[in-house]
């Protein structure tokens, strides 16, 4: 036996977080939306092999945090594990960004509110930032990640399959949609190869984003759902199909219009993905 090289481990530790082009979306969109972002453009080249890109339009991140932001287990969300009990955020455990720098190639452009100008850094494959270059952006932050699994040899034999690449686009728009109905006031934009292909402005409230995603002919046939359980103070409200309504209208062969979020976070739950049914849950 002998002990793999702290390179080898981050490599497959990091392989273990970002396991696919649609988790890096996730990961960068949970970092926009706990910048307060209410503006998130996603930009793929190549089904996302090449380049995947997110900006937003969120706090920035501050000088002094840049030369910390790739490092592992390095986070702004939480200082102890008394913290664990109270988050608020989608990240707390600092490995995003990390895992993304040792597997791509990372370029973070960020600027605070409180900044004339933006700065840019390159981040190594150890997640260590260059001394930032100033930037032409505005408030918020652009991560970009070029040039994904490249030396990860069994994810780029899984992308060189023409079919996967585009199956992974489709998982891009699937995850978009649910956090476009989990976070109404925020706006996405999805493109590929700088052709538009989805957009979802902001809008009031979850119905309204329904709305927007199923079409008037479909929210007709939902109707609102709200239980309030004092005991174990869970909270659900959502929409689903009206007793005896059509299920031509209100049921799918797949389970992509099945949205159930806990707590803010889009969740799957195979029992409630088999029944197919359009709908969606908000569980707090
Ligand atoms: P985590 O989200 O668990 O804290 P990440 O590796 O995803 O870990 O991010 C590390 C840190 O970098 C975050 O805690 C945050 O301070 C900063 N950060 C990352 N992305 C953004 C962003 N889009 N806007 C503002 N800060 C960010
Ligand atoms: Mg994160």
């Amino acid at each position: 036996m002998h002990k793999l090289s702290g390179e080898t481990v981050r490599l497959i530790s990091s392989a273990q977080v970002i396991t696919s082009i649609a988790s890096v979306v996730k990961e960068l969109i949970e970092n926009s939306l706990d910048a307060n972002a209410d503006n998130i453009e996603i930009k793929l080249e190549n089904f996302g092999v090449d380049k995947v890109e997110v900006r937003d339009n969120g706090d920035g991140i501050r000088a002094e945090d840049a030369d910390f932001m790739g490092r592992r287990h390095y986070t702004s969300k939480l200082t102890s594990h008394d913290d664990l009990e109270n988050l608020f955020t989608y990240g707390f455990r600092g490995e995003a960004l990390g895992s993304l720098c040792a597997v791509s190639n990372v370029a973070i452009a960020t600027k605070t509110k409180d900044e004339e100008f933006g700065r840019c850094y390159i981040l190594d494959h150890e997640g260590i930032a260059s001394s930032p270059k100033p930037s032409q952006c505005c408030t918020g932050t652009t991560v970009t990640a070029s040039r994904l699994f490249h030396n990860v040899p069994v994810r780029k034999q899984y992308y060189s399959n023409a079919k996967r690449r585009r199956e992974e686009v489709k998982k891009v728009e699937d995850l978009l949609l649910s956090f476009g109905v989990v976070c109404p006031g925020v706006r996405f934009s999805l493109s590929h190869n700088k052709a538009s292909i989805w957009q979802k402005n902001k809008l009031p409230n979850l119905k309204t984003a329904l709305l927007n995603v199923l079409g008037s002919n479909v929210m007709g046939h939902l109707t609102r759902v709200e239980k309030n359980d004092e005991e174990t103070q869970v909270k659900i409200e959502g929409y689903l199909p009206k007793p005896g309504s059509d299920a031509q209208l209100t049921s799918r062969s797949t389970d992509d219009r099945t949205w159930i979020s806990v707590n803010g976070r889009p969740v799957t739950m195979k029992d409630f993905s088999k029944v197919r049914s359009i709908g969606f849950a908000l569980i707090t």
